[in-house]
């Protein structure tokens, strides 16, 4: 028979051993999470990024069902982002209202949710009927900077009682992680975008221009190809914008845009280059080819191109452009580009509303 102090040695040796499990597991967490911050934090995608939370959620916490839903800025309602990939079919086109199931109400709440066994409450919708294989579910809000809430990030486990009231508080740590990197995503997209396009004609950046014909570049001297470019220039575009405005300045460059665009094949890469300066990227193209593109782009500028000013005046527009060609005009974009240039110089230089593609004597 054990005495007292011994019953007492052993209780309290049972609480150490309680609070040692306690702390690895606590430990084990964190180090999860810093793995997976880890991760996210280097993701340079957004599919990247989700591969990542995939692994994590299947191989660290052995979740193997789960949905995000985000929170569409439009309509207002949650909609299906991402799942495992057997639930994704039977859900993608199922939608919440903000309120609505589960997941409608953490958004609205802002406060996660676990449900232990899903057949006793009557909140929760299968996903409108797209999902009855779920025993327990837990539904954590995807919280970013001054607590908005940009979806929620579900878990699904076929068994009831799966889940523990302490797995929140992990899950909300995780989501947090998770919400962060798919702003961090987003607002990356949206400049990426932005910086693809310019505002006021819609076309290309000089940036992305650049960047395309650098992969054009990469190819054509792997392969052995050939690519062309086209600089144009409006003339005398000064004295529309200072007789007339800035504003109808603006509708030229715009017009401009349009006749460039719908004139040149799809793949070519119509770009506004600088302030009334266009530049168009031909991949594939020789230079006698891409000189009868900038040929025809000016005849039908010259032909058409009209701008009514008010009190009967009309205004013709005309443009000048320099075409050069890789890899006889130069061995790097930087010398396709400057050639270019130069002779879009020599086209000014020779009386305007021209195309110039070899240095003339002037
Ligand atoms: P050239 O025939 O030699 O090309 O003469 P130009 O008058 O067209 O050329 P210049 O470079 O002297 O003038 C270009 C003008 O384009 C000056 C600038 O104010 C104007 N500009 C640049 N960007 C914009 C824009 O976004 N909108 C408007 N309206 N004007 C712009
Ligand atoms: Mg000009
Ligand atoms: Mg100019």
């Amino acid at each position: 028979m054990p005495g007292v102090n011994e019953r007492m040695d052993n209780t309290e040796s049972f609480k150490a051993e309680k609070e040692m499990e306690a702390l690895k597991e606590r430990l084990f967490e964190l180090y999860m999470l810093y793995t997976l911050s880890k991760d996210l934090n280097m993701a340079a995608q957004v599919d990247e990024f989700f591969d990542k939370t995939v692994n994590f959620l299947n191989d660290s916490l052995k979740i193997e069902e789960f949905c995000f839903m985000l929170l569409d800025e439009e309509c207002n309602n949650l909609k299906v982002w991402k799942a495992n990939s057997d639930t994704y079919e039977a859900i993608k086109d199922v939608t919440f209202k903000i309120g609505e199931g589960i997941s409608g109400i953490v958004v609205k709440s802002g406060e996660p949710i676990l449900i232990d066994d899903v057949s006793k409450d009557t909140r929760f919708l299968h996903y409108k009927g797209g999902k009855t294989d779920i025993g327990s579910f837990m539904s954590i809000p995807l919280k970013v900077k001054d607590d908005r809430i940009i979806g929620v990030l579900n878990l699904h486990k076929k068994e009831v009682n799966a889940f523990k009231e302490k797995d929140k508080i992990l899950f909300t740590a995780i989501a947090h992680n998770v919400a962060q990197t798919i702003e961090r995503a987003r607002l990356y997209e949206k400049a990426q975008k932005q910086s693809m396009f310019d505002d006021l004609t819609t076309l290309y950046t000089r940036r992305y221009f650049r960047e395309s014909c650098n992969r054009e570049y990469t190819k054509a001297k792997r392969y052995g190809g050939i690519f062309s470019v086209i600089m144009a220039d409006i003339d005398h575009f000064k004295y529309f914008n200072d007789t007339y405005g800035h504003p109808l300045g603006d509708e030229i460059l715009r017009k401009l845009a349009s006749i460039l665009k719908i004139n040149v094949r799809q793949v070519d890469v119509v770009s506004r280059y600088g302030g009334e300066e266009f530049a168009i990227l031909l991949p594939g193209t020789d230079k006698d080819d891409a000189t009868l593109i900038a040929e025809k782009l000016r005849s039908i500028i010259e032909r058409e191109f009209t701008m009514e000013i008010g009190g009967g005046k009309i205004e013709k527009i005309t443009i000048t452009a320099g075409v050069s060609t890789y890899p006889q005009d130069g061995k790097t974009i930087e010398e396709i580009i400057a050639t270019s240039d130069k002779f879009l110089y020599v086209g000014k230089e020779s009386g305007r509303n021209r195309v110039v593609n070899i240095l003339l004597s002037i």
